[in-house]
């Protein structure tokens, strides 16, 4: 049974996840820090986020404006995130590993008026808030900093001496046109841009979770979820925010991942649902430490993010005796698009699109490919963003006149509606579920005096399971000679100046030209090519 009404009568998100409309005890603990033990409830909840929406207001923010969030997983996400969508204020969580150049685009393109860090950010972020000119009274540590660089958060929000605001009321088309998130991504194309994620479109996946997938009918269920998934990541604020809180789940907050604690807090928490990603299921199934803890809690695993190899998904269903499924999606499409459900689940298949989605496969001229043929997937519906912000173009080139999300992504369809993602054809490389923009390495190897042009691509690392980044270059003629000693130093240059996923871990090669367009376009199938051939001939 739904447990929202299917007519859209929430017009403002927090509205409906603070609702509780099949009335779990307000006084369970909704999310527990994982390392400290801290705990809030839906009660506790409820006030935080009052409170925090008045504290913007006292502040000076006000509807429409942005804060950015730099910070792993904390459970001051929960009220932060909350009372700034409240408050019909935007959030823009940020990958924690950006180097402050990184960060810095991010402050640009989202126009922050604040920023909450994590002490372990925090020199970063001031540093990137100082170059965007975001004055230092606007920067907060989420908890209190030893080193006292910035005020924490709650000091200067939170008053519970002042009344408490409740979520701004919005019409209709309100709802539909005001900005919830911005998170980052690099799209089909280019560098890293700010998808606009309205608050109807995350009513509208939370109810198809509810109405059609059913996720929350049972309310005798005690579910406790897993949060170790980034929450700045979609798939992450997807967890606990549009599922955990609906579903009135326990979920513990992890701040960062490894076997050892993601394993003691399935232990000690009895951790019941685990969402995930491709390398942790893929630890899961082979590392001996894992077989040290009692895991026995776990009853769903979910993966999505990346591609996951079907035997992976197999040999987990069975260690774990629990239901192990794919979810496929994008940032751009809050974020799901595929699910797998336990009637209908092939381990290689994304499963099917969800019911409020239309879809179609199209081939390179456009045309709707026949069923079990490959072709470019196709999506419309009420999950799809906005746009990117301030890019017209990239919108456009994402969504077409009539409303066609393209993917990249080249799937085949079986009979029953499963689908099988085969190829990507965007240039988005995915390291272990997180975005590489092979745009963004070039513009930093370019710059790099050992380089004089460059191309990147993605290939696969088998032995990690995860795609990689290399990078093909060029050398200026005074360096020419010179590759043996160059190539290292060429990588070692480029991961000192990026995030930590970005790294070109699939190495640099030294080739004659980068292959071109007339247009100068890089031709990055050409390099795949040339990186295959190469391969063939080791
Ligand atoms: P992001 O916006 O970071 O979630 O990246 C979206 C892209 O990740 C998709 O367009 C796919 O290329 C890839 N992706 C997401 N989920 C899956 C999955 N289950 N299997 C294969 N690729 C996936």
């Amino acid at each position: 049974m739904a447990m929202y009404d299917k007519q859209y009568k929430f017009t403002n998100v927090v509205d409906m996840l603070l609702s509780n409309p099949l009335g779990r005890p307000e006084s369970k603990p909704l999310c527990i820090d994982g390392v400290t033990g801290e705990t809030i409830t839906l009660n506790n909840l409820r006030h935080l986020v009052g409170a925090f929406h008045a504290g913007l207001r006292r502040f000076g923010l006000k509807q429409g404006d942005t804060i950015c969030l730099y910070t792993p997983n904390n459970i001051n996400m929960a009220p932060i995130y909350l009372g700034t969508m409240s408050a019909g204020i935007t959030v823009s969580p940020a990958n924690t590993s950006y180097v402050s150049t990184e960060l810095e685009h991010q402050l640009r393109v989202s126009e922050a008026k604040i920023l909450i860090a994590h002490p372990v950010n925090l020199d970063n972020a001031l540093e990137a808030a100082a170059v965007v000119g975001i004055p230092r009274s606007n920067i907060f540590s989420i908890v209190r900093d030893p080193k006292q660089r910035a005020p924490c958060y709650r000091d200067v929000f939170i008053d519970f001496t002042q009344p408490e605001l409740p979520p701004v009321k919005m019409t209709h088309d309100q709802s539909v046109n005001t900005v919830a998130y911005l998170c980052f991504s690099s799209g089909t194309t280019g560098r890293s841009k700010a998808v606009m994620t309205s608050h109807y479109n995350v009513i509208s996946m939370v109810m198809e979770l509810d109405n059609f997938i059913g996720i929350f009918s049972d309310p005798s269920e005690q579910k406790v979820s897993l949060a170790v998934i980034p929450l700045y990541h979609f798939s992450g604020i997807s967890t606990f925010f549009n599922m955990g809180i609906p579903a009135g789940a326990t979920t513990i907050f992890l701040d960062k991942y490894s076997i050892p604690a993601m394993c003691e807090a399935i232990q000690t928490f009895k951790i019941t649902t685990l969402p995930a990603a491709p390398p942790i299921l893929i630890h899961l199934v082979n590392r001996a430490e894992v077989d040290k803890y009692d895991l026995s809690s776990l009853e769903s695993i979910s993966s999505g993010s990346a591609p996951i190899s079907p035997s992976v998904i197999t040999r987990c269903a069975e260690k774990f005796n629990s239901f192990v499924y794919q979810g496929y999606g994008m940032t751009e499409t809050t974020p799901i698009i595929t699910i797998q459900s336990p009637e209908n689940a092939k381990p290689d298949s994304i499963g099917s699109v969800i019911p409020c989605m239309m879809h179609k496969i199209i081939d390179s001229e456009g045309r709707e490919v026949e069923l079990g043929q490959p072709g470019e997937l196709c999506v419309r519906g009420p999950n799809v963003m906005l746009g990117y912000k301030g890019d017209p173009e990239a919108t456009a080139n994402a969504i077409d006149k009539d409303n066609w999300l393209h993917t990249g992504d080249i799937v085949t369809k079986d009979k029953d509606g499963n689908l099988y993602i085969v190829d990507r054809i965007k240039e988005l490389i995915k390291y272990k579920g997180f975005q590489v923009a092979p745009v963004e390495l070039e513009t930093v190897l370019i710059q790099c005096p050992f380089v004089a042009d460059a191309g990147v691509i993605g290939i696969d690392d088998e032995s990690q399971g995860t795609e990689v980044p290399l990078a093909y270059v060029t050398l200026p003629e005074n360096l020419k000679g010179q590759e043996s000693t160059l190539g290292s130093k060429i990588r070692a240059w480029v991961d000192e100046r990026v995030a930590n996923h970005k790294r070109l871990r699939g190495g640099v090669r030294f080739i004659n030209e980068i292959p071109k367009s007339p247009a100068g376009k890089i031709l990055r199938k050409n390099m795949k090519d040339i990186y295959k051939q190469q391969q063939k001939e080791l």
